[in-house]
């Protein structure tokens, strides 16, 4: 069995810094990608600087590009689908190949469960004219007529909102909102609907109406959606006995320290699967301190 001094598993943006940081200082590395990220939905990423607006397979393209002239570290096409402790290591596997590792970082980030939100047709709009984040995409909706899918988390979502668009109507697809919650947001000029959605209206992914069971049809242009609808997409970590947290949107999520290192030995944790969601940036942040914090553990051990 081929070993390594570190198995990055995922290879997104977490994954990808960890390994050029590690990479640059000659650590035996090898990268383990499905290559299926959870943005793959959209048709361009923002706000990471220097690459505003491209697309998130294009970074994926320049980090393999990047990454390949580093001798050490070997980045292979596969999904793991086990990580066991033995007296030698961590073995990593993927489909019929395993790998022996020292340590193991896991960049899996989250996975949409879009069904969890209850809203017919709305895959036909996710990352098109429905979006998860407006930091991500609310400067390209600016001022336009928006939707917010959303019950509890509308509270805090309604006013930061507002900063792109005050043309806003809450959907809370027939969940509970609190009373308090309700009336602030209607006190900004906001409508709350509560009727359940019984389709999404659209013409190729732009959404046009959102149409209430009842029959209303709400003319909305794009939205944005609070409620938790990603899950983690791997659960090894768990299997290893890496403990979950919980964030204030409710989101679960592995739990690890500012340089990814989780309470197991040898098991890391970065980018999305550590925080719930924290953008490209953060991810690339994450992978950049893990890496140098394994880098220095090497070097003292
Ligand atoms: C619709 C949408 C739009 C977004 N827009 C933006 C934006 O504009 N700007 C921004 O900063 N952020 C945006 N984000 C968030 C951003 O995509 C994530 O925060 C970021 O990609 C997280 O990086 P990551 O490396 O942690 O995980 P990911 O990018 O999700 O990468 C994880 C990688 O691990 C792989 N993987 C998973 N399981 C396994 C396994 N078992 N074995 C091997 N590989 C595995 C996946 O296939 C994937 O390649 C958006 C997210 C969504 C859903």
């Amino acid at each position: 069995m081929q070993a390594h001094d570190l198995v990055i598993v995922g290879g997104g943006p977490a994954g990808m810094s960890a390994a050029l940081v590690a990479g640059r200082a000659r650590v035996n590395t090898l990268v383990v990608d499905a290559a299926s990220p959870r943005n793959a939905v959209a048709h361009a990423s923002h706000g990471f600087l220097t690459r505003d607006g491209v697309h998130g397979s294009e970074l994926g393209r320049i980090a393999r590009e990047q990454l390949a002239k580093y001798p050490t570290v070997v980045y292979r096409r596969g999904e793991v689908h086990g990580v066991e402790r033995t007296t030698d290591g961590l073995v990593v596997a993927a489909g019929d190949n395993t790998w022996l590792a020292e340590r193991v970082v896991f960049a899996t980030g989250f996975r949409s469960e879009l069904s969890m939100l209850d809203l017919p047709g709305v895959e036909d709009l996710y990352g098109r004219s429905l979006f998860p984040c407006p930091f991500c995409d609310g400067f390209e909706n600016a001022d336009r007529p928006l939707a917010i899918f959303a019950s509890s988390a509308a509270g805090h979502m309604v006013p930061m909102v507002r900063r792109w668009s005050t043309d806003l109507v809450v959907f809370t697809n027939g969940r509970a909102m609190d009373d308090d919650a309700r009336q602030a947001i209607e006190r900004l000029g906001v409508r709350v609907e509560r009727s359940p959605v019984a389709k999404l209206d659209h013409e190729d992914g732009m959404l046009t109406h959102v149409v209430l069971q009842d029959g209303t049809a709400i003319a909305r242009e794009a939205g944005f959606i609070g409620e938790d609808h990603a899950v983690p997409a791997c659960n090894l970590p768990t299997e290893l006995g890496v403990p979950t947290a919980t964030n204030p949107w409710g989101m679960t999520h592995y739990d690890a320290d500012d340089f990814g290192r989780t309470s197991v030995p040898g098991v890391y944790v970065v980018g999305d699967l550590k925080r719930a969601f924290g953008g490209i940036a953060a991810a690339v942040h994450d992978g950049y301190s893990c890496a140098a914090s394994i880098v220095h553990e090497l070097a003292v051990a």
